[in-house]
């Protein structure tokens, strides 16, 4: 190992996967960026990755490959992946928690190394796993972490990085999704009580979770103010996981639709200030929009490899597909487009661990991303013919797993209209 973790082998974590800088990679793509690395190239060779980086992706690496990737197609065909299993394997390496703070058993490292995880974890071969991990890492915890108290961190957030319990997040409704000022959920204080009513949509690792980040209206007034973020454990009486929703894509992540038919949560669940949940959440979006965007980037490289790799070997009229020089420049470009996002994510992530407000280069970042990756999907399979018309290779599973990124976690239209606010061009609502 090039340098041990400040504390982490002390713990025992994260110490049996450790590998070093110079475990192999498949691909020259990865290989060339993990090249960047500054053993590498130079110390301080990378506007974003220390040398510990890389070496905890090389650790995740291995975790990748041994415990996750060779059931993948599996779980994709199950439409479920086993999150209790490997989470656990995650929880107890400490990758669920690293830029958490280390008296709940996260790492206490910064944003950076979250984002260098979920861009290691693009090297699952499917979405679904990959999402149903950041949501229990940078999606369902991040206010939780920052504004809950401590009673509530022990009880909640302790066994969320520990992987000893699934966690998922309840903004969306069947009737707000993109409009979440709108969401009908109500929680009633009734004496040490909230009372919850309603019912949440679109709820990755619903089906199988143990608690919900849960939005809901807590008092009459503003929409903006009227919000509040709550600890649900999923298990209370009147909590109905109504369906696992059939999806196209990211198919081994559970997605489920959820009632509340007066469930009742102590009060102390409430995490930070009653009314503050919709800001709260806002914040929470940010570090969601940056840890999707790190998490695509990987999926893009290792299409882009696998198609050159095939349209080398592939031959028509005598010659390699890749040797038309349509398909190559394209593939230069698309490469180019893979960079610039990455930049663009690096730069929104310095800033966002300076303590600025990342709103716009998120947005922007995200929105992006999105449209890059289904458009290198769609151009990349295009390239594999009618093999890439099969569920055998990688790139119809990227083309139709990444069509949610411009989808979830606020759809393309909602990011520009963040970028429009920031540029002062939205026109106000009369
Ligand atoms: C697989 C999957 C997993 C998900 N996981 C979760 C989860 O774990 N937790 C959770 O809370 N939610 C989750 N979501 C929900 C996701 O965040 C929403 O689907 C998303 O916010 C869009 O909301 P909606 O589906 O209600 O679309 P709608 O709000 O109905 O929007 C439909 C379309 O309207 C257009 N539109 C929206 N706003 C504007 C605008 N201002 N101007 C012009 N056009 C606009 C966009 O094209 C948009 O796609 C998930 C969704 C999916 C599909």
């Amino acid at each position: 190992m090039a340098r041990c973790w400040p504390g982490l082998l002390a713990r025992g974590k994260w110490g049996k996967w450790s590998s070093g800088l110079s475990s192999p990679t498949r691909s020259p793509l990865r290989a060339a960026s993990l090249s960047r690395a500054p053993g590498a190239a130079g110390e301080g060779a990378h506007v974003l990755y220390s040398r510990e980086h890389y070496a905890l992706r090389a650790s995740l690496r291995k975790i990748i490959d041994k415990e996750i990737n060779p059931f993948v197609d599996k779980w994709e065909e199950e439409g479920q992946f086993p999150a209790h299993k490997v989470f656990k394997t995650l929880g107890q390496a400490g990758f669920l928690g690293v830029n958490k703070p280390t008296e709940y058993g996260g790492m206490g490292l910064d944003f950076s190394y979250s984002i260098a995880v979920a861009e290691e974890l693009g090297n699952i071969r499917c979405g679904g796993v990959p999402m149903a991990i950041g949501v229990q890492t940078d999606m369902a915890t991040p206010a939780l972490t920052r504004f809950g108290s401590d009673e509530l961190k022990q009880q909640f957030l302790v066994p969320t990085i520990a992987g000893e319990v699934v966690a998922c997040l309840g903004v969306s409704e069947p009737g707000a999704g993109s409009d979440v000022a709108s969401i009908k959920t109500t929680a009633v204080r009734k004496g040490d009580d909230y009372v919850i009513n309603g019912g949440k949509m679109w709820i990755t690792s619903g089906c199988q979770a143990d608690w919900m980040c849960l939005l809901a209206n807590s008092s009459e007034g503003p929409p903006h103010q009227n919000k509040s973020l709550i600890c649900l454990p999923m298990n209370l009486p009147g909590v109905h996981v109504a369906k696992k929703i059939d999806k196209m894509g990211m198919r081994s992540s559970d997605t489920a639709q959820i009632f509340f038919e007066d469930v009742r949560v102590p009060s102390k669940y409430l995490i930070g200030e009653e009314g503050m949940g919709f800001t709260y959440q806002m914040l929470q979006f940010q570090e969601e929009r940056l840890w999707a965007v790190a998490s695509i980037l990987a999926p893009m490289e290792n299409v882009i490899q696998e198609t050159i790799d095939y349209t080398r070997q592939r031959k028509i009229y005598n010659q390699p597909v890749l040797h038309n020089q349509t398909v190559h420049f394209r593939l230069a470009e698309l490469a180019t487009e893979v960079e610039l996002v990455r930049s663009l994510l690096y730069q929104a992530v310095v800033l966002y661990i300076r303590g600025n407000d990342v709103t716009k280069f998120a947005s922007m970042a995200k929105l992006k991303a999105g449209r890059l990756a289904r458009e290198l999907s769609d151009n990349c399979l295009q390239f594999w013919g009618g093999m890439g018309f099969t569920n055998e290779v990688l790139v119809s599973r990227l083309y139709r797993d990444s069509r949610l990124l411009s989808i979830g976690a606020g759809a393309d239209e909602v990011m520009l209209s963040i970028i429009c606010k920031y540029m002062e061009t939205l026109p106000q609502k009369k």
